[in-house]
């Protein structure tokens, strides 16, 4: 194999390049997204193609979004007798999915994502979430037990609200750091993320509700009265049917998207 085709440079720390070795998980995160004929299949950081060669094999054809180009040709290289592989050579926070889907059918997204940017990629793959059929990722596993949590847990807080309003969260299975090379320090997790019809999210005004989410949560220890000071006072809130003197971490997704969607009814 010469060298164009082979991965011959080291893991690169700043790209949380972890790289999957283990067969299991690998299985277990085809399984998981379990491709079906039509589908349009999306990896989010390939690597060294642990998850996409297997994916390929299966499903003939997907895109993949790789920003490390020492990776790009010996990808596109092993790629060829594998499927047709269409590598788009970019940082994932400036790919437009809307564009990428174009008419065609919603996209299937899929990625060991890099650990210090998987908030930024969420949210960003969220603003698209129209576009996005469903979503395979493995995270760090205190990320994933935060998106999941219910009112009232420890960890329930910002991106639980934001993920569980726009989307069913359902972690699958722990990943132990000896699966990757080099081995991370943390425990991992691979999550199903499907985002919600428009029409059963409910939200009046994403920027408010947004808004609402951030300063309920920024001062964890104040009552809602307190925290959303800037944004109503307790009348606005009791007629949102919520106590004023409830902490923002006992209170449910749905009270928040009641509460700002009669902020934006005032505010109109
Ligand atoms: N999928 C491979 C695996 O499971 O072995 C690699 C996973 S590794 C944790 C994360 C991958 O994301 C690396 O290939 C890294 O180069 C890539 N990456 C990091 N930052 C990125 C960015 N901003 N846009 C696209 N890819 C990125």
């Amino acid at each position: 194999m010469t060298r164009a085709s082979s991965f011959s440079e080291p893991p690169k720390k700043h790209l949380g390049q972890h790289f999957l070795h283990e067969r299991g998980i690998i299985d277990g995160i085809v399984r998981a997204v379990d491709p079906k004929p039509g589908d349009r299949l999306v990896e989010i950081g390939p690597g060294q193609g642990a998850i996409t060669f297997p994916l390929l094999e299966r499903h003939g054809a997907m895109t993949v979004i790789e920003f490390d180009r020492d990776l790009i040709a010996p990808l596109t290289e092993q790629a060829k007798p594998r499927g047709e592989l269409h590598v788009i050579h970019r940082d994932v926070l400036s790919v437009d999915f809307t564009e990428l889907a174009g008419d065609g059918p919603a996209l299937r997204l899929v990625g060991n994502l890099p650990y210090n940017l998987s908030s930024p990629i969420l949210f960003h793959v969220l603003d698209h979430a129209a576009v996005v059929r469903d979503m395979v990722f493995m995270l760090q596993k205190e990320v994933v037990d935060r998106m999941a949590a219910d009112p009232g847990s420890k960890v329930y807080g910002r991106l639980s609200v934001m993920l569980q309003a726009y989307c069913t969260v359902t972690p699958l299975f722990d990943v132990p750091p000896g699966a990757f090379r080099p081995p991370p320090k943390v425990d991992s997790a691979v999550v199903r993320l499907v985002p919600r019809a428009p029409q059963d999210i409910g939200i009046d005004d994403a920027t408010l509700f947004a808004h609402v989410v951030r300063d309920a949560f920024g001062q964890r220890r104040k009552t809602l009265r307190n925290a959303l000071s800037r944004q109503c006072d307790s009348a606005a809130i009791e007629a949102a049917g919520i106590r004023p003197d409830a902490r923002a971490e006992q209170l449910p997704v749905a009270d928040f998207i009641r509460l700002a969607n009669s902020l934006t009814g005032a505010a109109a």
